[in-house]
């Protein structure tokens, strides 16, 4: 450990605390800019024990934050993943700090030069709540695989988990190492508009774009993994039967309070009745006896559940057909069971915000170029699902669409993969990471040519007199 600043206790205004953590965070980065292997290793082996000998506590208390959790949920979606990326990091770190020689132009020969790969300094990481472990450890495995430091600024929602996390991170690291700040917006404003070296933040885009702004006026800048409405274009050559017991996984998962959720289904027009059926019996296949069933994750608080009640009821004022699919709803314990909603019209909220619950509009649709054209007038979404089995078909929608990430005949499943970049696109955020490509955006790439011995530019001193005469 590299040493200890200030106690918490002595600093209880949030933006000194974060400035002095900062300021500590920079020194020590000025004593190692450039860690080497070892230490980096050891930071990301200390970062795996960590989670191991927490992951209990850390379930727990993210169960404390949603109402009803399962376990077996935060083991999957948050602990799972983020052990397995910090594995692939620390297999591959040798290779990605490896510094890259270029071959030169015959104008810049005999030189030589490389990339070398550098830390950017201190990250600040702000989580939402949705996977609050793994949407700030899995970016911290590529900050600390980089050789950066980091401070994390956890989600007020989740308060809990950010609890125990902070003990957790002050067991492991020094402070200047990584650090935790708490709070809500407040504390979010004051931690986003500290001058850090490079921003990771994951929410909504509405807060993305204020975050942006203020990381504007440091030149900071910001990895923005933000939300939207990804669709599920179901093709005329789908089978129900495989298609839609994915679908039902990755809409129902953690009840829809999950970013790369499938927001709405495109189905053809003919097969929507077929679909719904479908849907209706894989829902009561997978969480049977709703709203009692444990394995069905609450929703988050209830201003989060009242806004789900209220895009219902919009939708159904507005002219839509809502269709309950399994259980009533449990309001008192935040138990919403799944919904599907058909026909809403394009104004309705529900077609314009992310859902983030376990609502599924159907839209139906008569002609791909009208499914396609539907998803290309609207914000780019953070993901796109397909399911069929005509290949032309699948082909025109990837060529035709564009999406931060897209998983073919499932859902999901794109984000847990450790050599796929991850990021949005337009409204769904910039810059991407997760393994490799994680490294790189956390690192400086910095370009060093190496002069030989024997100038190849003399040519270019003046006077120029002469080389006038060639021009
Ligand atoms: P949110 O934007 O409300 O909050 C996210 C974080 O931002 C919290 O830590 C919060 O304290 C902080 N924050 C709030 N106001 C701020 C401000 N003015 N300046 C700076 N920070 C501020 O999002 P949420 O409700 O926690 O999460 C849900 C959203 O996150 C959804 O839109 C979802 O799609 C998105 N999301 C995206 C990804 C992804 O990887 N792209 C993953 C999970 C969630």
């Amino acid at each position: 450990m590299d040493g200890q600043v200030s106690p918490k206790s002595e600093i209880a205004d949030p933006a000194a605390r974060i400035a002095s953590l900062l300021a500590a965070q920079k020194a020590a980065w000025a004593k190692d800019v450039t860690p080497d292997h070892a230490t980096r290793d050891d930071r990301l082996a200390r970062l795996d024990r960590m989670i191991e000998a927490w992951q209990e506590r850390f379930a727990a208390a993210i169960s404390e934050d949603f109402g009803n959790r399962p376990a077996v949920v935060t083991t999957l979606t948050d602990i799972v993943p983020v052990r397995a990326a910090i594995r692939h990091a620390r297999k591959h770190l040798k290779r990605w700090m490896r510094s890259r020689s270029v071959s030169l132009a015959w104008t810049g020969k005999p030189a030589s030069a490389v990339i070398l790969r550098q830390p950017l300094g201190v990250v600040g990481i702000v989580a939402p709540w949705n996977y609050p472990l793994n949407l700030m450890l899995s970016p911290l495995t590529g900050v600390l695989a980089a050789g950066n430091r980091a401070i994390l600024k956890p989600s007020e929602l989740t308060p809990a988990f950010s609890d125990v996390l902070a003990k957790a991170v002050a067991e492991t690291f020094a402070e200047d190492e990584v650090a935790v700040v708490t709070g809500g917006p407040e504390v979010a404003t004051a931690f986003t508009s500290a001058p850090f070296d490079h921003l990771i933040f994951t929410g909504s885009t509405a807060v993305g774009r204020k975050v942006a702004e203020a990381a504007a006026k440091n030149l900071t800048p910001v990895t923005l993994e933000l939300g939207g409405k990804s669709p599920a274009i179901l093709d005329p050559s789908v089978q129900f039967d495989k298609a839609v017991p994915r679908l039902v996984w990755g809409k129902l998962l953690n009840s829809g309070q999950t970013c790369v959720a499938p927001d709405y289904a495109l189905v053809p027009r003919e097969r929507v009745q077929d679909f719904l059926a479908a849907v209706k019996a894989e829902v009561n296949r997978q969480y049977p006896g709703l709203p009692g069933n444990a394995d069905y994750t609450t929703i988050i608080s209830p201003r989060h559940y009242a806004r789900l009640t209220r895009l219902v009821e919009e939708a159904r004022e507005k002219g839509a057909e809502v269709i309950e699919l399994a259980g009533p709803h449990d309001g008192e314990r935040r138990v919403f069971s799944p919904v599907a909603v058909i026909g809403a019209p394009d104004e309705s909220a529900v077609m314009q915000e992310e859902i983030f619950g376990p609502i599924l509009p159907i839209v139906a649709y008569d002609t791909l170029d009208e499914a396609i054209g539907y998803i290309n007038h609207r914000d780019r979404p953070l993901a796109l699902y397909w399911f069929g089995e005509d290949k032309a078909s699948q082909e025109r929608v990837l060529t035709g669409t564009i999406a931060g990430g897209v998983t073919v005949n499932d859902t999901i499943l794109h984000l847990a993969q450790d050599d796929l970049p991850f990021g949005g696109v337009g409204a769904s955020g910039y810059g991407a990471y997760h393994g490799e490509a994680g490294f790189v955006a956390l690192s400086k790439e910095k370009p060093v040519l190496r002069q030989s011995a024997i100038s190849g530019v003399k040519f270019l001193y003046p006077p120029y007199g002469r080389m006038a005469q060639w021009m």
